[in-house]
Formats: C-alpha cells, sequence, structure tokens
C-alpha cells in the first residue's frame, strides 16, 4: 500500500518521507483515532532516536495538508485518523473506544446560507465533529 501512501502524499504537495509513510502505514485501516504518544512508541523500533516532538510535528503538518483528520477530543489531548474518503464529509467519533464513522451528509450548507445573512458576510468553511458513544458501546453500557 506504499505506493497509494506515497500518492496521497503527493496529491497534497507533500515530499513522501520515510516517517510520513510509517505514520500512513499504521494508522491505514486503522477504525479508531490514536494518540501521538501511541504512534511515537509504535514508531521508535523503526527509526533511531526518535523524538515525541517530531512525531507531533509530522502528524500536525499531515492534518495541515489534508491527509490525516485531527480529532478535537473533549479532554483536550489531540487524536489523529487517517480516513480514505476524499469527499467532504464529517465524523462521529466514539469518546469510549475510539471508533469514528463517516457521517455521508453534511447538512450545514443551509446553515452557512443564513449565518452569511446574519453577519452581512461570507462563511468560507467550517469544522464538524460530532461525539458520543457508539452502538457497541452503548451496548456494553459504557461511558466515556
Ligand atoms: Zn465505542
Ligand atoms: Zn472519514
Ligand atoms: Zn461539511
Amino acid at each position: 500500500m506504499n505506493g497509494n501512501h506515497a500518492q496521497a502524499l503527493k496529491e497534497a504537495g507533500m515530499k513522501a518521507t520515510p516517517k510520513r509513510l510509517a505514520i500512513l502505514e499504521m494508522l491505514e485501516g486503522e477504525t479508531a483515532y490514536a494518540s501521538p504518544e501511541e504512534l511515537w512508541k509504535r514508531m521508535r523500533d523503526r527509526f533511531d532516536r526518535l523524538g515525541l516532538p517530531t512525531v507531533y510535528r509530522n502528524l500536525e503538518e499531515l492534518a495541515e495538508s489534508g491527509v490525516l483528520s485531527k480529532v478535537i477530543h473533549p479532554n483536550r489531548q489531540l487524536y489523529y485518523y487517517f480516513c480514505s474518503n476524499r469527499e467532504h464529509h464529517h465524523h462521529f467519533v466514539c469518546l469510549s473506544c475510539r471508533k469514528v464513522q463517516d457521517i455521508p451528509s453534511c447538512g450545514i450548507e443551509a446553515l452557512e446560507r443564513e449565518v452569511s445573512k446574519t453577519v452581512g458576510g461570507k462563511v468560507l468553511s467550517h469544522i464538524l465533529q460530532l461525539n458520543g458513544l457508539c452502538s457497541g458501546c452503548m451496548e456494553n453500557g459504557g461511558m466515556p
């Protein structure tokens, strides 16, 4: 799958460095979001003297260029998720088991039009993430 990742980085205007490829490889196929610390622990075997700040920086660069999704958790920790869906969409994230699910419909356009009218300006973009408990966690009575 390395070719695909190199391609995804190229399309985002980023160089396919070994660290970026390793991050995408680890997150590929994961249905849950991961913390920088967790990814760092898994990468240390492959990269000598790899510092946590380097992992943070790489994750941030990947998120800024849209290759990774950043998850903003109520616990104020940052997590990252790799979604192969390149269409405009949003995520439902489980606060308990960390599972991420795509929300196919956006539904914000009407609100954007209304807000643009109200403020007399123009809404250019939006960030939307829905937090909750997934069906599996609901069945287990799981709480975040
Ligand atoms: Zn869950
Ligand atoms: Zn997605
Ligand atoms: Zn949207």
